[in-house]
């Protein structure tokens, strides 16, 4: 069976709740969602008021982060189980901001993956090299060590239930994009790490996203790659025109697969 392409929207730290409410009724009145999943990611205010507005709809919700325990003396930090209060279904795991900015390492990315899952999120576990690391060829070895660890303890069930995000950390906000052919190659390269961590079955099922300045001019191309189920978007994601197009390319993909 074909995987479902996935279309998420980071919006990072971007949009106050209104802003986030009247974006999110645009996008309802339209978008066409049919085949495809659609995710929004907003900042932790706005996460209630758009799982209220998308209520109802196909489209779900996801957080952009969380703390792996579920509760304790732990200022600022938000768990699994308030998330999903919240209204999330999904949460983006090891996005490289995070892990630039706020000393995410592969052990936390770990530690926050079981933590979704135990509490019944899907997580979408960021991975990707660094330029340097592009430069130096470690590209295939640096998403194998982030693919191996994000996963380690995890059973199989839950992890082919889970979304990979392969983002190079240099195409991000850069409005540099991977080639199609080059964000296949690695993607089907992480299917096949997953597949040996797990079973040729779980990486039939694992959907694997590709994210780094796709834009509405890009995403059919990349998308319509065999390996590539999908988008993790983030400056596009913040007008709806834009979004819906990626989300219109999707469904394009989808129909014919
Ligand atoms: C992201 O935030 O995950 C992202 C891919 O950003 P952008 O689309 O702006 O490169």
């Amino acid at each position: 069976m074909a995987r479902t392409q996935i279309i998420a929207g980071n919006w990072k730290m971007f949009k106050t709740i209104p802003e986030a409410q009247a974006f999110t009724q645009e996008l309802i009145g339209s978008a066409d969602f049919s085949g495809v999943e659609v995710v929004l990611c907003p900042p932790f205010p706005a996460l209630w008021p758009v799982a209220q507005a998308v209520s109802g709809t196909p489209v779900r919700v996801a957080a952009q982060n969380l703390f792996w325990e579920d509760q304790g003396a732990y200022t600022g930090e938000v768990s699994a189980p308030m998330l999903r209060e919240a209204g999330c279904r999904y949460v983006v795991i090891g996005h490289s901001e995070r892990r630039q900015y706020f000393g995410e390492t592969d052990e936390t990315v770990n530690r926050k993956v079981k933590a979704a899952l135990r509490h019944g999120l899907t997580p979408i576990v960021c991975v990707g090299e660094r330029l340097a690391e592009r430069e130096a060829g470690e590209t295939f070895k640096v998403v194998e060590r982030q693919v191996n660890s994000a996963f380690e303890g995890v059973e199989e069930a839950a992890a082919a239930g889970a979304v990979i995000a392969y983002e190079p950390v240099w195409a991000i906000g850069t409005g540099r994009t991977a080639s199609p052919e080059d964000a296949q190659a690695v993607n089907s390269f992480i299917r096949g790490v997953f597949g040996g961590l797990y079973s040729p079955a779980a990486a039939e099922r694992v959907r694997i996203q590709y994210g780094g300045s796709v834009t509405p001019e890009n995403a059919a191309s990349l998308l319509a790659q065999p390996d590539i189920d999908g988008a993790l978007v983030g400056g596009a994601s913040l007008k709806a025109a834009s979004f819906v197009a990626i989300i219109d390319a999707a469904r394009r993909v989808q129909t014919a697969r």
